[in-house]
């Protein structure tokens, strides 16, 4: 294939991925956007593999048929809960990527480069290997903490701020005398490697159990840098735009969700936000009384007599697969004149966008799909609210308790509605670890149990009452 040929080839595949990126931001137009980046990735490939200067075919079918197995594979056999771990191994792919071509590039710097373009050249290596190697570390410690192999509460070192700062400073200078260093000595970017490999288990395994969807979209932005930082490294343009598209919406992603948790950007970062581990609940603010319990033919029996129904969906509804069976027990809800809305918070379930995905998945309408600050206005009117496997996402000790670790972060305030029914198996907390006063408040009911079973068992009674 000719270079201009190759050129259009690129344009084409990043006019897609903006396409895609354009398409994945709305639930109705979701899948025409993964569509564009289904194609936009096999333009990539082929114009790459077609380049007259790319050498090593064998290589690249090999390694491709490898991975395409072993993804698709792995995909396969994922189950919906697990996808944020997956995610978070794959942004640390990217990562280990960036590392291997920053080391590989800097031994083989290409012939014929002056001085300047030496400097830069080993500039962009350095810098790549840094965000490598933050993104590879810190994701494997995500994966870790999601799949629960190390514990969500935040881990601080005492003066981690100038420990930080410390490393911060010896990995610029150790860039300067890596750039500047005419014999091209390694040494300089493996200690910097390492430093930076650190700093990522370090500022991961410092976050607090509530703030890790901020920690997973931000991984997402530092692998998409460091796939510009590789396609600096090989002169790729495609990488470089397909890595910048990347680091900067998932670096929106991150802002708006510090938003959504009304965190602040930099405290996120910094690590730690929140209670210090061992701080005690405000006086008063500890959950305390009777839990009242409700079986699933009293609940139907309630469900049947509102004439307005909020459902909030949480990671629980995601791990029993109920979506399926809420779907059903909407639409009998409908036909009998009752008004069901679904209520989203942004960090509901362990994915941004998790619950609006099973939504989708069971055929629940988007136009009765709620996003949490709607719902919150309407709260006071509502005759019933139905919480399925959701916890944090409904702790008012967010709103009532200064000493929580959740504290500030907004919440869907359901204990306004006039009747609140919490489906969840046992009395345990929920990803943040934080005990929930809702339970025990004067009109809340418990119904224990696994959700399919017990929205399946509400179906049931609608269907013979
Ligand atoms: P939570 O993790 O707070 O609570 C889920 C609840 O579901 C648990 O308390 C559990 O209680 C219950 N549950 C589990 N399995 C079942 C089942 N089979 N049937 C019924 N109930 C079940 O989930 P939320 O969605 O409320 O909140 C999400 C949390 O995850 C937040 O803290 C958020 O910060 C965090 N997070 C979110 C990410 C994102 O991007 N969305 C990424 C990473 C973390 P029990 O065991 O008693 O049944």
């Amino acid at each position: 294939m000719s270079e201009s040929l190759i050129l259009i080839a690129y344009v084409a595949a990043s006019a897609l991925f903006i396409l895609s990126l354009g398409g994945l931001s709305r639930q109705e137009t979701a899948r025409r956007g993964n569509l564009f980046g289904v194609a936009g990735m096999l333009i990539a490939l082929v114009a790459t593999a077609a380049h007259p200067r790319f050498e090593g075919f064998p290589v690249l079918v090999g390694t491709l048929t490898l991975g395409a197995v072993v993804g698709s594979a792995l995909a396969a056999r994922v189950r919906m809960t697990s996808m944020p771990q997956l995610v978070a191994i794959l942004h640390s792919f990217v990562g280990a990527a960036a590392v291997l071509v920053g080391f590989a590039t800097a031994l083989e710097p290409g012939p014929g480069l002056s001085p300047a373009e030496h400097g830069l050249h080993q500039a962009e290596v350095f810098i790549g290997v840094c965000i490598g190697a933050v993104t590879f570390t810190g994701s494997v410690v995500a994966c870790g903490k999601l799949q629960g192999f190390i514990t969500g509460s935040p881990w601080l070192i005492p003066g981690r701020h100038v420990v930080n700062l410390i490393a911060a400073a010896a990995v610029v200078w150790l860039g300067v005398r890596f750039v500047t260093n005419p014999d091209g000595s390694l040494v300089p970017l493996l200690i910097a490697t390492a430093i930076a490999g650190a700093f990522g288990v370090h500022f991961v395994l410092a976050i607090g159990g509530a703030d890790m969807p901020v920690v997973v979209s931000m991984l997402n932005s530092y692998s998409g840098w460091a796939a510009a930082a590789a396609g600096f490294m090989l002169s790729n343009d495609l990488l470089i735009i397909t890595g910048a598209l990347v680091g900067s919406s998932g670096a929106i992603l991150s802002f708006i969700m510090c938003r959504g948790m009304n965190r602040s950007f930099l405290s996120v970062i910094l690590g730690g936000f929140g209670a210090a581990p061992g701080q005690s609940p405000a006086p008063g603010a500890a959950p305390a009384g009777e839990v009242r319990s409700i079986d699933a033919p009293r609940t139907a029996e309630l469900l049947a007599q509102t004439r307005n129904v909020v459902i909030v969906p949480g990671y629980g509804l995601a791990v029993a697969q109920a979506q399926h069976a809420v779907s059903q027990v909407t639409r009998h809800l409908q036909q009998r004149g009752v008004r069901v809305r679904f209520a989203i918070h942004p960090v509901a379930g362990r994915l941004p966008g998790h619950m609006n995905v099973l939504l989708a998945e069971a055929n629940v309408p988007y136009d009765i799909v709620h996003e949490m600050d709607e719902i919150n206005e309407t709260l006071d009117e509502v005759d019933a609210v139905l919480v399925i496997g959701a916890n944090d996402i409904v702790n008012p000790s967010a709103l009532d308790d200064p000493a929580s670790p959740i504290a500030g972060m907004p919440v869907l305030e359901v204990w306004r509605a006039r009747t609140v029914v919490v489906m969840k198996r046992g009395m345990a907390s929920g990803y943040a670890g934080v005990e929930n006063p809702l339970f025990f408040r004067d009109n809340t009911l418990m119904l224990f149990g696994d959700a399919l079973k017990n929205v399946d068992a509400i179906l049931a009674s609608l269907r013979t009452g």
